[in-house]
């Protein structure tokens, strides 16, 4: 069976994200970056994410902002900083994601990943020559031998497995020994496969087991650096479990009623657990 799900805390309402690049529109708001940290403002009044003015970063922005978008029916943009020259607080991007609505969400990782395309795509792939801006897309242009590229988008898979009343979690290397966090089976899509072939052979490739009736719940873009992930709920249907240990330091069934550690409630491996538990 299906889980229920309801989509409304994943839509966004209030971000409204620019189909291309607009040089002529004045940002009216800005989230200002200082080495993947985000730089907290001190005003009293608004979001402390996001900056009002930039006169006071002039002469240390990198290169210029890019308006991306609505906010609230605010102009917003995105800009990177070379240096710090004001005294005041950061936060990583993870952190002020995990406190954020789905509209903070939705303006962090379209404008992370509007400027992680630029940085990606400075120079072309086919002949190397300086790649600049288009105006109306989202794209960087060669003026040499006219490649194009678009920001990529990384398409990836995340299950939640179920047998009966239990769960499977699994704990991955690279959240450290200390970590006592449990999350889903998940990896990129390859070249040729489709979505559910990549949960097959995730499931199978990390944990062993093979799955029966697979269902797709919905999905959330990533913006680390720029994963689509796919969220599926997957019904256990045969295998003992042998974990794929390079990748995994453990796995293992949960019953419902007592879930372990789980990641914060902005992830996706979260929204899928919570149609379960
Ligand atoms: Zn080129």
């Amino acid at each position: 069976m299906p889980l229920d799900h309801d989509l409304t805390d994943l839509m966004d309402v209030n971000y409204s994200p620019l189909q291309g690049l607009q040089p002529e529109l004045i940002g009216q708001c800005w989230l200002v970056l200082f080495e993947g940290q985000v730089v907290l403002n001190d005003e009293s009044t608004g979001e402390n994410f996001l900056w009002y003015s930039l006169d006071k970063f002039q002469l240390a922005i990198k290169q210029q902002g890019i308006v991306t978008g609505y906010f609230y029916g605010k102009a917003a943009g995105v800009v990177e900083l070379s240096s710090l020259t004001v005294e005041t607080g950061t936060i990583s991007i993870r952190a002020l994601l995990s406190g954020s609505d789905s509209t903070v969400y939705s303006f962090l990782s379209h404008g992370l990943q509007i400027l992680t395309s630029r940085r990606e795509h400075a120079f072309c792939g086919c002949c190397g020559h300086q790649m600049q801006e288009k105006v109306g897309e989202w794209a960087m242009a060669c003026a040499q031998c006219e490649h194009h590229t678009y920001p990529r988008i990384s398409p990836c898979v995340i299950v939640l497995v179920t047998r009966g009343e239990e769960m499977l979690l699994v704990r991955h290397h690279r959240h450290g020994k200390a970590s006592t966090m449990h999350t889903l089976v998940a990896g990129f899509v390859e070249p040729g496969e489709s979505a559910e072939e990549a949960v097959h052979r995730e499931v199978l490739e990390e944990t062993g087991l093979t799955l029966g009736k697979l269902h797709y719940c919905f999905s959330q873009s990533w913006p680390f650096p720029h994963s689509l992930m796919m969220g599926f709920h997957g019904e256990y249907k045969s295998g003992e479990l042998v974990l794929e240990e390079k990748e995994l330091s453990f796995g293992g069934w949960f019953h419902r009623d007592n879930p372990p550690e789980l990641p914060p409630g902005f992830t996706i491996a979260r929204k899928l657990v919570d149609l379960f538990v």
